[in-house]
């Protein structure tokens, strides 16, 4: 796309002389968020650097990246609490690099739900509506409203301590939505969770999401699941910079960089040439990307494939993480067995296979 097209698309049109579906894709395009090479510093640290991305009204970007990567900063940037030291960030299309927290219009959700531990649920609700001065007979029905959409409409006079740690997070949720923000930044919202409570409140921020069709959301997670679950997009974080950003579908099946394709869906990368269907692929500078359910033992020579060595078992619930190294050029690959097949035994030698199709060439 050029800079020209870019702009157009960014540009919110009189609505005259369009035809429907013109006006559709223009508003849904809107871009609420936008960060134009921004870097934020700690003393010698950067932890953010010259980072650009846009989110559309109506759009989940999922910034997914291990610990330490920028995300919390990024999003720090774009809520105002933290000054940016280059860049701009703005906000429907408003530069609010210099504007205080409170004047950007953003609700918040953090791991740590961050409630006031002395304020009852309604209260908590009502923060952000009080603080804008907002009158009682505003005040109640919103915050039922937005409890009701949390299904915590029972709870409104309990005390935070009073509450599960789910619970807690979805008076968070609550809160951050009772003003009506146009963008709703949310920090490992689940990493606090336990295992099937996780689960549960991921099912709620997807149906959440369905209701709020006009807010531009932000989600970070160092967790691949959440972040395919969540996303129309994906931005990959790695050492305070941005990797790679796509829709979510294209991240993952035509990863544009190795990184990537480790990160997101957990391949293995081999050196080119290392699997007889991708002999051609230019030498040196690519890789060849497989995810671990891509693999099968088998213990006669394949077609496409690889002799290997086991080197340890683990019991991962559905199936069984096997990981393997290879005899001709010494890399550790992850297979995954599924449960009912009989893991091959450690210290085998034996092949695996791998369809063709199932091979993603990266840039090294
Ligand atoms: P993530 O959210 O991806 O785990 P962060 O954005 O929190 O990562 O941190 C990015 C980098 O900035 C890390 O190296 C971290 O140690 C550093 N950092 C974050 N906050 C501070 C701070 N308040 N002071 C100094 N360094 C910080
Ligand atoms: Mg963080």
């Amino acid at each position: 796309m050029s800079g020209q097209d870019r702009r157009a698309e960014r540009t919110v049109v009189s609505p005259k002389g369009l035809d429907d579906d013109a006006v559709d894709r223009t508003v849904r395009r809107r871009v609420a968020v936008g960060l134009e090479n921004v870097s934020v510093t700690y003393g010698d640290t950067v932890a953010l650097r010259d980072c650009s991305f846009e989110v559309a009204r109506g759009e989940t970007v999922a910034l997914l990246g291990p610990s330490g990567s920028g995300k919390s900063t990024a999003l720090k940037a774009i809520a105002g609490f933290e000054q940016v030291s280059s860049g701009t960030v703005t906000i429907d299309g408003r530069d609010v690099t210099r504007l205080s927290p409170a004047k950007r219009g953003i609700g918040i959700v953090v791991q740590s739900y961050a409630l006031f531990p002395h304020m009852s649920v309604a209260r908590n609700v009502a923060f952000g509506l009080r603080s804008r001065g907002a009158d009682r007979a505003t005040i109640a029905p919103r915050v039922a409203e937005v409890l009701g959409m949390v299904g915590m409409t029972e709870y409104v006079d309990r005390l935070p301590r009073q509450l599960s740690g789910g619970q807690q997070q979805r008076v968070a949720i609550a809160r951050a939505l009772a003003t009506r923000p146009g963008v709703v930044l949310l920090d490992e919202p689940l990493s606090a969770l336990d295992a099937g409570m996780r689960k549960d409140m991921l099912g709620e921020l997807q149906r959440l999401r369905s209701e709020l069709p006009d807010v531009a959301m932000v989600y970070v997670t160092h967790d691949q699941s959440e972040a395919l679950a969540t996303a129309d997009r994906v931005a990959i974080m790695r050492d305070a910079k941005l990797e790679a950003l796509g829709r979510t579908d294209d991240l993952f099946h035509r990863p544009p960089t190795e990184f990537t394709a480790t990160f997101l869906g957990g391949a293995d990368v081999l050196p080119a040439g290392s699997l007889a269907s991708s002999r051609p692929v230019p030498d040196g500078d690519h890789g060849l990307a497989v995810r671990p359910w891509a693999w099968r033992f088998t213990r006669t020579a394949p077609s496409n494939g690889l002799r290997v060595t086991v080197e340890q078992e683990q019991w991962r619930g559905a199936v069984r993480h096997v990981t393997a190294r290879a005899v001709d050029t010494g890399e550790r690959i992850g297979v995954d067995v599924p449960v009912l097949v009989d893991p091959p035994l450690k210290a085998e030698t034996l092949w695996i296979e791998v369809d063709p199709a199932d091979v993603m060439v990266v840039p090294r």
